[in-house]
């Protein structure tokens, strides 16, 4: 009778133990269109919540809509862009992304710079990319170096809330909102104790975040830039993190036989030519994994690889002629095949 007890309690300890000490987490998923890109969450939640992955989206459309987007009339980087040439007062959360990112544009010789919106918009790589353009005509010369000379982070001034934009500089955070995105779904998720885990991408971003309910690592799979469709492996993460990647092969056009992708060097005007095809970050927070992913691809191997230690980052290289290279702590959690 005594041992009957005994082995009830045992299989009680057992189960608690197993489940983690309170009720099994249920997955929820869902995806939406966020930033001209899919955005994709698995949580694991205890107890009945049908609603936070709603609200995610919500959040990430309103900060796109509100704060981010050059192309939605009223938004804060929208206004900030029709008052080029004049100063404008800035709220707490736009200092705080463009303090952050001249931090980076200042470590990388401006390999790195948001205020290169001008430039961008002049190659329009986007909707050329969007519409599967064959017959695309890169800018003439004149037209990039009059937009490298207005534009570029020494164009601009910033005083506490105060922005001033020289005529002509435009802001294009296109290199960091998802990131951005990534750290405000983070912060949202803190407030939520019934979220154990979570996994969410904005296109290449990844956050990771809590434990999954079996308590094994995340495994997050990194695209081969030679096969969009394929993996070239796999990061195996064990705490909060967030992963960004940049490649050549995500957004182009084609014209007179050549490739132009998305990603300008402002040292020159032209897309990115310094031999790299992708580049993968790992950080702290989101805007920077988004911001180094974007200035490493600028910078090549042997300068990006210095700039995301800098910062306290993980990088992952695949260069032109196939070849991978990574920082001491990446190699720790890359794996070639799934574990
Ligand atoms: P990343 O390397 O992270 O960033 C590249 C992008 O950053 C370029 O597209 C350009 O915008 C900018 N950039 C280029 N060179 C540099 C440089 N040297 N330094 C800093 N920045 C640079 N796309 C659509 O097609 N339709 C949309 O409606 C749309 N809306 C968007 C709204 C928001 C708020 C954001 C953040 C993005 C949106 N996008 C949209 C996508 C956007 O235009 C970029 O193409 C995308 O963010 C590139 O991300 P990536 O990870 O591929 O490249
Ligand atoms: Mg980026």
């Amino acid at each position: 009778m005594k041992s009957k007890k005994t082995l009830g309690l045992i299989c009680v300890i057992l189960t608690l133990f197993l489940s983690g000490c309170g009720p099994q987490s249920k997955a929820e998923h869902r995806t939406d269109v966020v930033m001209g890109t899919l955005m994709q969450q698995t949580l694991y939640i205890q107890g009945e919540n049908d609603n936070i992955t709603r609200e995610i989206f919500g959040l990430s459309d309103e900060l796109e809509k509100d704060f981010l987007s050059k192309r939605v009339e009223g938004s804060e980087v929208f206004l900030i862009n029709s008052r080029s040439g004049s100063a404008f007062r800035v709220s707490d959360r736009m200092k705080e992304m463009i303090n952050n990112c001249m931090q980076v544009s200042e470590a990388s010789e401006g390999a790195f710079d948001i205020f290169h919106g001008r430039l961008v918009q002049l190659w329009d790589i986007d909707s050329a990319a969007t519409k599967e353009v064959q017959d695309y005509k890169p800018p003439v010369k004149t037209a990039i170096d009059e937009a490298l000379k207005t534009g570029g982070y020494q164009n601009v001034q910033m005083q506490e809330n105060a922005l001033s934009l020289q005529e002509f500089c435009l802001l294009d955070p296109g290199a960091v909102g998802k990131g951005i995105a990534l750290d405000e779904i983070a912060a949202y998720l803190r407030d939520k104790p019934e979220i154990t885990g979570a996994s969410v991408s904005v296109g290449g971003s990844v956050l990771v975040y809590g434990i999954k309910p079996d308590k094994s690592p995340w495994c997050i799979g990194i695209t081969d830039p030679f096969n969009k469709k394929g993996q070239l492996g796999f990061l195996e993460i064990k705490e909060e993190c967030y992963i960004a990647t940049s490649g050549d092969y995500e957004r182009f056009a084609m014209g007179n036989g050549k490739v132009y992708h998305h990603i300008l060097d402002p040292a020159t005007g032209y897309p990115a030519d310094n031999g790299v095809k992708s580049v993968t970050i790992v950080s702290r927070e989101g805007w920077l994994s988004d911001a180094l992913s974007t200035a490493c691809f600028v910078l090549g191997t042997e300068k990006g690889l210095v700039l995301a230690e800098e910062f306290g980052s993980e990088a992952l290289f695949v260069t032109a002629d196939g070849q991978i290279l990574m920082t001491e702590g990446m190699k720790s959690l890359f794996r070639q095949t799934k574990p």
